[in-house]
């Protein structure tokens, strides 16, 4: 139904915190409100609804909502609604109505995002309404309102939650077990972003390599590979987040088969260290890791591989940390999201307090660890100097509106100057200069720009 429709024109402003996911889950949230006569607007003045989407991975989202919920007061006071949504409403639930007395209206953990509707209906009457409950196979649906604003890609999720238990994290507990997106639902939305001009699809999970093992006669990973490559018009195909335990040979033989697999992969590891992997409960070891790294290479030679990197875990000392380095050399990761060990509440790492690293120490191996990354990423991009690279080209550069910016099949951010008629295809473009995090180029001769 139409805003005019509904005679209303009420303003929701979302704010996210995090991942991927609640990237994905905000715009969700802003899709199915439409429904109900809300548009998005990124002016808070104008907000009749105000949600922040938050993360509780690391500390700083929780820092973060401290601050936004109070900058919110005087939008409550002339009467917003303030709603808290993603992994700490989920996780703190109630908690949060404590801890924010009258400033917050509604709290709904990710589960509940399908059923925003009903829950900003109630608020509207003038309820509180707390939604953290989990929701099991039987009762949850995922959303199936298309999202994509005229972007050259899109996210897609394949699945919810996750079955690990590795002892850092605190997802199971704020996103559930593990729930797999029937493949017909996936191919269905995959069949109508592109049909809005979306070139690239991003399936999205906590854990996509173990989609469907559940479910009996569910297609595999690998397989729903294959069938997103079939639908027409997907060029490219990317997909997070991988655990290395559960890279099977399937998936490393689609590198060969599917043209339309990128040449980037985030594969996080965690730790080089043997001894830490085992405590984080993550299930391989660094010999495996490489082994799969080796593999994926031998698909795909031209693969660049990005990875998440915990320092000073509990009973890390400057071995096991000298063992994460030697990893870095020993694949040269061209990406990385590294952080201190941060203890997040409810999860089983809290019991290994015995061993807690110094501060210090976690900050110089951390700046190592950066430091000696950043230049392998440099040289990478150096290396670029020369090559012609087909650039997805997303739209304007952030920093120079006469500039378009787009990504190589291998991740890499590449400005060039070129017509905006050029936003949603794939061109050829020769990268003149590597910089730290993008590179510079020009359209490689034979591209039309007339039109
Ligand atoms: S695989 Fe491990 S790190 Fe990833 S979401 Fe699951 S428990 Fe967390």
């Amino acid at each position: 139904m139409s805003e005019q429709e509904h005679g209303s024109s009420k303003k929701v402003f979302v704010k996210t915190f995090g991942c991927q996911m609640n990237v994905y889950d905000s715009d969700k949230i802003t899709a199915l409100l439409s429904k109900d006569g809300y548009t998005a607007t990124q002016d808070l003045e104008d907000a009749d609804l105000i949600v922040v989407n938050t993360c509780s991975v690391r500390e700083k989202p929780e820092q973060k909502l401290r601050s936004f919920i109070g900058e919110m007061a005087p939008h409550r006071s002339r009467g917003a609604k303030v709603g808290i949504a993603g992994c700490m409403a989920q996780h703190a639930g109630a908690d949060l109505f404590k801890q924010y007395r009258g400033q917050v209206d509604l709290v709904f953990g990710p589960d509940h995002v399908p059923n925003v509707r009903e829950i900003v209906g109630q608020v509207e009457k003038g309820q509180r309404v707390l939604a953290n409950s989990f929701l099991d196979n039987t009762q949850y649906a995922f959303v199936r309102e298309v999202v994509t604003d005229g972007k050259a890609g899109a996210f897609v999720t394949i699945q919810k939650g996750c079955d690990n238990k590795c002892t850092f994290c605190i997802v199971p507990a704020t996103r559930g077990v593990e729930l797999s997106r029937p493949n017909a639902e996936i191919l269905e939305e995959v069949r109508a972003v592109v049909a809005t001009g979306v070139r690239e699809i991003t399936l999205i999970g906590q854990n996509v390599n173990s989609y469907g093992l559940k479910v009996p006669g569910e297609l595999t990973f690998a397989q729903l590979l294959y069938k997103v490559a079939e639908v027409p018009g997907v060029e490219r195909i990317r997909y997070t987040t991988s655990h290395p335990r559960d890279m099977g040979d399937d998936v490393i033989q689609a590198y060969r088969d599917l043209p339309q697999l990128t040449s980037h992969l985030h594969l996080p590891v965690q730790s080089g260290s043997d001894r830490m992997l085992r405590r984080m409960k993550r299930f391989y070891n660094r010999e495996r890791y490489l082994e799969v790294v080796r593999q994926l290479r031998d698909a795909r030679p031209d693969i660049s591989l990005s990875t998440d990197i915990i320092v000073g875990f509990p009973g890390e000392t400057d071995a096991d940390f000298e063992d994460t380095m030697s990893l870095l050399e020993a694949v040269r990761f061209e990406g990385s999201f590294s952080f201190k060990y941060s203890p997040r509440p409810g999860t089983p790492a809290l019991r290994l307090k015995d061993a807690l690293v110094s501060k210090r120490d976690m900050s110089e191996r951390l700046t190592r660890y950066q430091k000696r990354q950043q230049e392998i990423q440099i040289e990478s991009n150096h290396a670029c100097e020369g090559q012609t690279l087909d650039v997805l080209v997303e739209g304007p550069s952030k920093w120079d509106p006469e500039v378009l910016c787009g990504r190589s099949s291998t991740f890499k951010m590449i400005n060039f100057a070129g017509p905006k008629e050029l936003v949603g295809t794939i061109v050829p473009v020769k990268v003149l200069r590597g910089f730290t995090n993008s590179l510079r180029g020009e359209l490689a001769l034979g591209v039309d720009t007339s039109s």
